[in-house]
């Protein structure tokens, strides 16, 4: 069942960050061992976020969802690419403007990180995925990036499941403010290791300390290895043992899904 292609005593970690999607849920659909997951990260106390490139949700909205699944994770816990965005504009620029498309996720976090809203003349253009996205406000958008805002866009996925088929993402939604405007947008989200810097510092980690466990080898894996965390695939989402052969680089360890981490910690513990 379970491929160690590396041993790591998951009882040495201090901290862990999940990605979501595929690995906690798909869809509304909870994963099998996600709750023997959560038992022992509270068990053994450890550090723990868990992490989304989707922009719409708030932290509040996520612990809702998961709560609607059985789940108990408090707020604190939850980890989005429009907190990532919001921390790097209050590094970048403390107390500057944006003018946002978006959903409640990311204005949120941007109003939390002391930034404020202007329509007339931001420093930034920040684009979320979220239904305020029109032509109306591609053109408000075009045409303030035109005039010297800076273009920021907090993932860089260019779609998502939905139920009957895909929807364009962050990625795809910028695009044409790129394409009219001649300028390159700046992303916040993974695989951009800058959200695993700010990650592993809300944990109060090191990363040789921490673990990122993920679905996909493109965005997960590739960002957890280039902020220097030992990184965990786990086959309940996207990638499979075939894709995994098609990169260059590998995972620290392959599993089946997020269950398999509490079970290997007490096997080793047991030894
Ligand atoms: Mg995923």
């Amino acid at each position: 069942m379970l491929e160690a292609s590396y041993k790591m005593d998951f009882n040495e970690k201090k901290g862990f960050i999940c990605d979501m999607d595929g690995v906690i849920y798909h869809g509304n659909r909870i994963l099998p061992g996600v709750a023997e997951f959560i038992q022992w990260l509270h068990e053994e106390e450890k550090e723990y976020l868990f992490l989304t490139n989707n922009s719409g949700y708030t932290p509040r909205e996520l612990n809702q969802k998961l709560a609607r699944m059985g789940l108990d994770v408090p707020e604190e816990h939850f980890y989005t690419s429009a907190l990532a965005t919001a921390a790097f504009l209050k590094e970048q620029a403390p107390g500057c403007s944006v003018f946002a498309i978006g959903e409640a996720g990311l204005l949120n976090a941007l109003y939390d990180a002391g930034l404020t809203m202007n329509d007339v003349n931001p420093d930034y253009v920040v684009v979320g995925e979220g239904r305020t996205y029109s032509l109306d406000t591609l053109t408000k958008a075009t045409n303030l990036v035109m005039a010297g805002a800076k273009l920021i866009g907090a993932n860089s996925d260019v779609s998502g499941p939905i139920e009957n088929g895909i929807a364009p993402a962050c990625r795809a939604l910028i695009a044409p403010i790129e394409m009219a405007t001649g300028k390159q947008a700046y992303f916040c989200g993974k695989p951009n290791p800058l959200m695993m810097r700010t990650g592993l510092r809300m944990l109060h980690c090191h990363s040789a300390e921490a673990v990122m466990v993920g679905d996909r080898m493109d965005t997960d894996v590739i960002s957890g290895l280039e902020s220097g965390m030992s990184t965990v695939l786990v086959l309940s989402g996207v990638s499979t043992r075939e894709t995994l052969q098609t990169y260059a680089y590998r995972p620290s360890i392959v599993l089946d899904g997020v269950g398999d981490i509490p079970a290997l910690a007490k096997a080793a513990k047991e030894k």
